[in-house]
């Protein structure tokens, strides 16, 4: 009784969010056999859920810039470039084996082989993008030239490019993938640079840090608040989904790609993840993931990461008790460059298309494909769908036509969902690894932080 009663208590969001993603969908299935909603009905209906997704964006700024900051800041500079370096090769590895896990099923499984892309007419041409670009594209990324105008525009690719994607966006009404939102890539290396800078600044520093210390207090407060709504507005936001979606058919027809990226997606996350995990930190790691479960429902529901990481932060420090050193530092730069999910979803997905297009794919192309795909999916925003645009880099890297991302937009939505999940328990894993090989440099600091206490002057 009381240990039931404990439980509850402490899950009650958990337990509450997934009550009501079982309602909404109910609601949604509903809904769609027995009221025929007009158009703008369906867009009143999901109007609650688009609140949400609002309040957690709102967030995202301060909650980034607040968090890298302080997480540099409280770490001296040596600590913080191992610790860097640490995430870093976790990021790479990770995201590596998730691009050679794909590819692995895509090439056994092989479901574009038995059909055809002939039903679709292509128009437009194009576009003539090299990795090298690509790369350049990225770092560039890294530099905003204007501070204020990176807190709300992403950085625009090369014209070839935005052209395909501002048309693909367009033509399947995708909110907000590339060309808007924040450049998340740029605040962080400015943070990372600024943080560092303020950690080395002595007396005059504190006054800086005291204020980005209280800034990510206030901000996690917010969060605490837009949490209690989350339930709401979840069971909204996966109705309306439910409601919208026209062609169900098309599930049928792209079957068997569909249980490659995700059985691929099922297998980094309950085998390849939880066995690095596992070497490293020796705890079991699927009560890490049980940990997690709160922010993994929620990326699943709102297909953001950058959404999603006031939840990951919660959970990874509350649940999984990942040191806030730790969790601020390399969380939002988890959530913005390591997306595994993303990764293996980009790989198989050009395979597919060549395979579709009975295009013959030589080593050499297979090796820029998995290039191509790490290299997208560290570009990728953490917003919904927004791998599905950086699939045009992949595509033309190895010479296929970039509006086939067509062909597999009608069933992203649902994609999207399960790789941002696989995206956010990556980062959540890579704190914990990175947590425990860095527990020397932390548990040294700790100590001279002590120290620090003890001395009056
Ligand atoms: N929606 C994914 C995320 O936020 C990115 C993607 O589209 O792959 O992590």
């Amino acid at each position: 009784g009381v240990h039931f009663k404990g439980l509850l208590k402490r899950n009650w969001l958990l337990i509450a969010t997934i009550f009501s993603v079982v309602l909404g969908i109910s609601l949604g299935v509903l809904v769609r056999e027995y009221a025929s909603l007009s158009q703008l009905h369906k867009q009143y209906f999901g109007f609650p859920g688009e609140i949400l997704m609002r309040m957690l964006k709102l967030v995202i700024l301060p909650l980034i810039i607040s968090s890298m900051i302080t997480g540099v800041a409280a770490l001296d500079s040596e600590v913080s470039g191992k610790i860097g370096l640490r995430a870093v090769v976790y990021y790479f590895s990770t995201t590596i084996i998730a691009v050679v896990l794909g590819i692995i099923l895509v090439m056994t499984i092989k479901p574009g082989v038995s059909q055809t892309a002939d039903h679709i007419d292509r128009a437009g041409t194009t576009p003539n993008i090299t990795t090298v670009d690509t790369l350049l594209d990225l770092i560039r990324n890294m530099f905003p030239e204007n501070l204020v105008q990176a807190c709300f525009q992403q950085y625009k690719t090369k014209p070839a490019i935005m052209s395909v994607v501002e048309n693909i966006t367009k033509e399947y009404k995708i909110v907000g993938s590339y060309s808007d939102g924040i450049n998340v890539l740029g605040l962080i290396v400015f943070c990372v640079a600024f943080g560092l800078v303020i950690g080395k600044m002595g007396e005059k520093g504190r006054i800086l840090l005291e204020f980005f210390d209280a800034l990510n207090e206030a901000t996690m407060r917010l969060v605490n608040i837009i949490m209690c709504y989350m339930p709401v507005g979840i069971l909204f936001l996966i109705a309306a989904k439910i409601i919208e979606v026209e062609d169900w058919e098309i599930f049928k027809k792209m079957g068997l790609y569909m249980v490659t990226v995700l059985s691929g997606l099922a297998i980094h996350a309950t085998i390849c993840l939880p066995l690095i995990f596992f070497v490293i930190v020796r705890k079991n790691p699927y009560t890490f993931t049980l940990g997690m479960a709160q922010a993994l429902v929620t990326a699943l529901m709102i297909s953001s990461s950058s959404a999603t990481l006031p939840v990951t932060f919660r959970c990874a420090e509350e649940n999984n008790r990942i040191d806030k050193r730790i969790t601020r530092f390399v969380l939002p730069v988890g959530a913005t460059i390591n997306m595994d999910g993303t990764a293996l979803y980009e790989a198989v997905a050009a395979i597919f298309i060549a395979q579709l297009n009975d295009y013959h794919l030589d080593v050499g192309q297979i090796v820029t494909i998995s290039i191509t795909a790490t290299v997208a999916s560290i570009g990728a925003a953490g917003v919904p769908n927004a791998g599905l645009v950086t699939m045009v880099i992949v595509l033309t890297a190895v010479g296929l036509p970039a509006n086939d991302v067509t062909l597999i937009v009608a069933v992203d939505w649902l994609l999207d969902r399960f790789r941002t999940m696989i995206n956010v328990l990556g980062d959540a894993y890579g704190a914990g690894i990175v947590q425990k090989l860095s527990k020397n440099e932390l548990e040294r600091m700790d100590l001279i932080s002590d120290v620090d206490v003890a001395n009056p002057f």
